[in-house]
This record gives C-alpha cells, sequence and structure tokens, in this order.
C-alpha cells in the first residue's frame, strides 16, 4: 500500500523535494565563495529553471481561451450562469474575509510603532489616482481588439506639467521682486504646484497579456457558441480539441517540476542582496501578514469549506500539494494555472466543465493573500508615516485592496504595483510602496500559494454544489479529464 501510495504521489515527493533542494543548493552555491554572484552566472543557474517557466507560460494562453469557451459552451447558460455565479459569490466572499483579517491583525498588532530604522525611504514617480487606476481596471476588461490583448495592454499614467526652472537669484531677477524697507528682498514667488487636472494623461505600455480581457471575451464566447446549439458545435468542438490538448502538454511539463522548481529557487537565493534578517517594524509587518495569509488559507478557507460540503478538505489540499509547491517557485497564479487544474480534474476529481470554467476566473481575480497583503501594508505604512487613520479610510482600504487584488495580474509581485491605488486611499504617495519592498519576493510566493488554494478550493466547492444538475444536463461536447 506504501508502495502504491509513493507510486502515485512520487511527482509531488519529488516536486517538494525539489523545494528543499533548491533551497539547499542556492546556500552552498553562495557559501562555496566570497564574492557575490554575477548576473550572468545566476542566469547559467536560473536556466533550466527558466525554461520550465516558459513552458508553463506558454500554456497560459491556450488554455485559458480553449478552457473557459468550451466548458461554458458545453453548459446550458442557465447552468452555466449558476455555475459561474457561485463562483463569484465565493470569490468575492473570500476576498472580503480576508481584507477584514488582515485590517484585524494589522490593527491588532500594530506592526507600524516603535523604531523606524529598519526602515528605508527612495523615491518613485507617481502612477496615477485611485480613480484613474480602477477605470484601467474596468477598461481593461473589454479590449478593443482581442488579437491585441493576447501580446499587451496599456495602463493610464500621469506626467506633471513642465515647470520652467525658477531662474537663479541674481540682481536682475530680483527687478520684479518686492524690496522692503531695510533693503532685504522677498524672492519672487515660484509657480504654485501643479493642479492633478493639468497633468498629462497617458496609456502607456504596461508588457503582459491582457489576461482579464481575454476572461471576459472567452466567457461571452462560451456562451454564445453555447447557444447557438448545432450551428456553434464545429467552433466549440474546435476549442474543446484545443483545451484538450493543452492539458496533455501540461502532463508532460509537470514531470519538469522538480528540477524547475529547484533552480528556480537556487537562483533566486543566490540573487538576494543579503540573508540579513528583517527586524523591527518590518519585521512585525512580514509577521502579520504571514499570520493573516496562513490563518486564512488554512482555517477560514477549509470552515467555509466544510461548512459547505460536509466533509474535512485535509486530502484535497494534500492533493494540491504539488500545485502549491509551483506556486511558491515561480510566484505567478498564471503559470500555475495548468498545474492546478490538472491536480483538481485527476487527482481532487473535479468535473473538467467546472475546473476549466471557474479556475482561469479564479486565477485572475481571486487573490485572497494578495488582498490581506494590500490592506496590511497600506495600513502599516500609514502607521509608520503616523497618518490617522478614520472609520471610513479604514472601509476605503477594505474596498481598494479588494479592487487592488482584482486588478492584479497573476505574475510575480503584481500586488505591490496595485497597492498605488490603495496608498492613495489614505491619502499616501505611490512612492511610499518602497518601505514594504525589501524581502517582499519572498511574502510574494507565500500569498501566491494560498491564492492559488483559494481558487482550488473554490472549484470544488462549486463542483460540490453543482454536481446534481451536472448529473442532468445533457453532455454537448464531451471533455475528457
Ligand atoms: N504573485 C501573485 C500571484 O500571482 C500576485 C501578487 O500578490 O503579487 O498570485
Amino acid at each position: 500500500k506504501v508502495v502504491k501510495a509513493l507510486k502515485t504521489n512520487a511527482l509531488t515527493i519529488f516536486t517538494i523535494l525539489g523545494v528543499f533542494g533548491g533551497v539547499v543548493l542556492g546556500i552552498s552555491l553562495r557559501a562555496s565563495r566570497e564574492e557575490k554572484w554575477t548576473p550572468r552566472e545566476i542566469m547559467y543557474v536560473n536556466f533550466v529553471g527558466e525554461l520550465f517557466l516558459r513552458m508553463l507560460k506558454s500554456l497560459i494562453l491556450p488554455l485559458i481561451v480553449a478552457s473557459l469557451i468550451s466548458a461554458i459552451g458545453s453548459l446550458d447558460l442557465g447552468l452555466s450562469g449558476r455555475i459561474g455565479a457561485r463562483a463569484v459569490t465565493y470569490y468575492m466572499t473570500t476576498t472580503v474575509c480576508a481584507v477584514v483579517l488582515g485590517i484585524f491583525l494589522v490593527l491588532t498588532i500594530h506592526p507600524g510603532t516603535g523604531d523606524s530604522e529598519s526602515i528605508a525611504r527612495a523615491g518613485q514617480s507617481y502612477n496615477g489616482t485611485t480613480v484613474d487606476t480602477l477605470m484601467d481596471l474596468i477598461r481593461k476588461m473589454f479590449p478593443p481588439n482581442i488579437v491585441h490583448a493576447c501580446i499587451a495592454h496599456y495602463r493610464t499614467v500621469l506626467k506633471p506639467p513642465v515647470i520652467p526652472p525658477a531662474p537663479p537669484i541674481n540682481e536682475s531677477s530680483l527687478a520684479g521682486a518686492i524690496v522692503t524697507e531695510d533693503g532685504s528682498a522677498i524672492e519672487p514667488t515660484s509657480p504654485p504646484p501643479p493642479n492633478l487636472h493639468d497633468w498629462e494623461i497617458s496609456h502607456e505600455y504596461a508588457q503582459g497579456t491582457n489576461i482579464m480581457g481575454l476572461v471576459v471575451f472567452s466567457t461571452v464566447m462560451g456562451m454564445t457558441l453555447g447557444k447557438m446549439g448545432h450551428k456553434g458545435q464545429p467552433l466549440l468542438s474546435f476549442f474543446t480539441c484545443v483545451s484538450q490538448a493543452m492539458m496533455i502538454i501540461t502532463g508532460w511539463v509537470i514531470w519538469f517540476s522538480p528540477v524547475g522548481v529547484m533552480f528556480l529557487i537556487a537562483a533566486k537565493i543566490l540573487e538576494m542582496d543579503s540573508f540579513g534578517v528583517i527586524v523591527g517594524q518590518l519585521g512585525m509587518y512580514y509577521l502579520t501578514v504571514m499570520i493573516g495569509i496562513f490563518f486564512h488559507g488554512f482555517v477560514v478557507l477549509p470552515i467555509i469549506y466544510v461548512v459547505f460540503t460536509r466533509t474535512l478538505p485535509f486530502k484535497f489540499i494534500g492533493n494540491m500539494a504539488q500545485t502549491l509547491a509551483t506556486a511558491f517557485s515561480t510566484a505567478s497564479s498564471s503559470a500555475t494555472l495548468p498545474v492546478a487544474i490538472a491536480a483538481l480534474e485527476e487527482k481532487n476529481g473535479v468535473d473538467p466543465r467546472v475546473a476549466r470554467f471557474v479556475m482561469p476566473i479564479g486565477a485572475t481575480i481571486n487573490m485572497d493573500g494578495t488582498a490581506l497583503y494590500e490592506a496590511v501594508a497600506a495600513i502599516f505604512i500609514s502607521q509608520v508615516r503616523n497618518v490617522p487613520l478614520s472609520l471610513g479610510s479604514i472601509i476605503a482600504v477594505s474596498i481598494t485592496a479588494t479592487a487592488a487584488s482584482i486588478g492584479a495580474a497573476g505574475i510575480p509581485q503584481a500586488g505591490l504595483v496595485t497597492m498605488v491605488m490603495v496608498l492613495d486611499t489614505v491619502g499616501l504617495p505611490a512612492e511610499d510602496v518602497t518601505l514594504i519592498l525589501a524581502g517582499d519576493w519572498l511574502l510574494d510566493r507565500f500569498r501566491t500559494m494560498i491564492n492559488v488554494l483559494g481558487d482550488s478550493l473554490g472549484a470544488g466547492l462549486v463542483n460540490h454544489l453543482s454536481k446534481r444538475e451536472l448529473e442532468h444536463v445533457p453532455v454537448t461536447v464531451e471533455l475528457e479529464k
């Protein structure tokens, strides 16, 4: 029995060993010599990991589009509406739970008081207001050109108007100045600071695929093909075939995970600035986020799961171990998506029509770990800056943290970028993000794990709630596992 269990879980075991192996390899390579590893050397160490990541990333686009279209198209409109509504309700509820938990912890622990020496400050440019970011989020949902959406998306950037430099003060420049009785001069007043309305607004290229736009488009396309009946069948069969093919390729790529994760982690350890322990306020902030995300992922979410399914989720979570290890080592929900769908269908018995429907949406909009972290970080920074927080601003933080987590792409440290919006609501400048930069890469890995765990438990729950209805739906296109 033990041998059989080891055999079926061999890949999971090797992947987890790969994570530890990566840590050991990274630490020993680092200790093997005095001088720092150069970026070129790190690139060599990372190479195998980079290939693994590239393979996973190449699956994302066709997988999301084909899976959503085929899964939604194979259901009747009423049922896909109900499944979608269940998933979105779950996603929103759990995100709000995460934000509330984060706010409770950060207000109780109060990590932002005490010595501030552990915090460094650096400057950065201003990226836009809350309104701009929210509007960008909605804009992304409606890509004007679907081919373009596959390649890149744009974000709003505000540029201050150019103010001519003040002339140097010499006698001639004092010509227009007011001279007081004792002969001293009052400098000519400099132009008032520019009003935000005078800033130039441009939509600059921000790298990456517009996954959100593709999710919306594919959902509508799936519903339409399903509604078209036999006329929509050829296209539906085409996308079903693509989806199936992507899952088969995923199965092959997953075999690379043990070595892939090992080299990704080893290279990251070589790249790290120092092993310095983060102490003081920043250390407390880390602790607050970590307590929050682990409590949310391993207590709050399982409780919700038990309440609705009447089954304990331990086996379910155990079956997702390889997926969680991939999330940790890639720091990307999108890159982990193929692995997550495969584990849900093959190990947890989730219906492919549910897994391929709700997971791409979850990986795009449901990020509990990120939401919790956004709320904690914004309140932590206002504590450091001694900005008093009214109940109104705490509510504003919770709303924008939720929106910021929905808007964050499933790529490494995307949460840091959308944080600007949350900071803006409490009147803090975007550059304050730099206060929490140190070590964010590690926090990112843990929050990505919880993001993926949240999506997966959601898929399991929706699958449980929709089981009966799925059994009675005539299957138009067979989705094989
Ligand atoms: N890296 C996270 C993810 O892919 C997003 C973030 O919190 O930065 O889920």
